[in-house]
C-alpha cells in the first residue's frame, strides 16, 4: 500500500490532466484521472438506456460498473477512451457527478488504486484534496484564464465550461473547493515544463516523514 499521493484540483481546461500525467512520468508514480471515471459512466448510461435525470438507477450503475482508467479507459469491458470526450458527455457528466452515491462509489474506487500504487499515485480531479485524499502528502490547485481555458478544451467551447464549473462549484456533496493547504498555480502563459519543476520541486522540499 503506497501513501505518497499528489493531489492537483482545478477547474476544466486548468491543466490538470496534462500537468498530473507529465509529473507521475518524471517521478515513476501512477496516474489517475478521476474525471474519466464519472464520464465512463454517461457513456455506460447511455448504452444502456438510462437517463442520466434517475439518479437511483445511474447510482445502481455506477456501483456495478468495473471501470478502468489507465491508458485506455474501459467501462465493464467496453473501450470508452474516445466515446467519454464527446459534446454529449461535457454536457451531462456534471450532473451525474453530483449524485452522492455516485461520488461515493467513485471515491472508493479511487482509493483502492491508490493502494494498489507501486510507489505513489498523482490523482487529478475536484474533490480529491479535500475528500478523497486529505491527508495527501502534497495538494496542487491549479488554475488559468478563462480565455486559455477554452483555448486549450478546443471544440468544448467556453460557455461549456462555465457550464460545468457552476455545476461542480456549487454542488452540495464534495463541491469544487480550494484547500487552503493547497499550493496555488496559475498555469496561464506557463509551459508544461516548468509546471512540473513546481510541483517536483514542492514534493522534494517537503520535509521527510
Ligand atoms: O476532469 P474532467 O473535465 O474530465 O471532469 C469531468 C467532470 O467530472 C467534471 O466537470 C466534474 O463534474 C466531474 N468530476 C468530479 N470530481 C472529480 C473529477 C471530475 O465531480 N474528482
Amino acid at each position: 500500500m503506497s501513501e505518497l499521493i499528489i493531489a492537483i484540483d482545478g477547474p476544466a481546461g486548468s491543466g490538470k490532466s496534462t500537468v498530473a500525467r507529465a509529473v507521475a512520468a518524471t517521478l515513476g508514480w501512477s496516474f489517475l484521472d478521476t474525471g474519466a471515471m464519472y464520464r465512463s459512466i454517461c457513456v455506460e448510461a447511455a448504452r444502456q438506456n438510462v437517463s442520466i435525470r434517475n439518479e437511483e438507477a445511474i447510482s445502481a450503475l455506477a456501483e456495478r460498473s468495473i471501470i478502468r482508467v489507465g491508458s485506455r479507459v474501459l467501462i465493464n469491458d467496453v473501450d470508452v477512451t474516445e466515446a467519454i470526450r464527446t459534446d454529449q458527455v461535457n454536457h451531462d457528466v456534471s450532473l451525474v457527478a453530483t449524485y452522492p452515491s455516485v461520488r461515493s462509489a467513485m471515491v472508493d474506487r479511487q482509493r483502492e488504486f491508490a493502494d494498489g500504487a507501486s510507489v505513489g499515485t498523482v490523482v487529478e480531479g475536484r474533490d480529491i484534496a479535500t475528500v478523497v485524499f486529505p491527508n495527501a502528502t502534497l495538494k496542487i490547485f491549479l488554475t488559468a484564464s478563462l480565455e486559455e481555458r477554452g483555448r486549450r478544451r478546443g471544440t468544448e467551447g467556453i460557455e461549456s465550461i462555465q457550464r460545468r464549473d457552476e455545476i461542480d462549484q456549487n454542488r452540495e456533496t464534495s463541491p469544487l473547493r480550494r484547500p487552503v493547504d493547497a499550493r496555488l498555480i496559475d498555469t496561464t502563459d506557463r509551459s508544461v515544463e516548468e509546471i512540473v519543476k513546481e510541483v517536483v520541486s514542492c514534493l522534494e522540499s517537503l520535509p521527510l516523514k
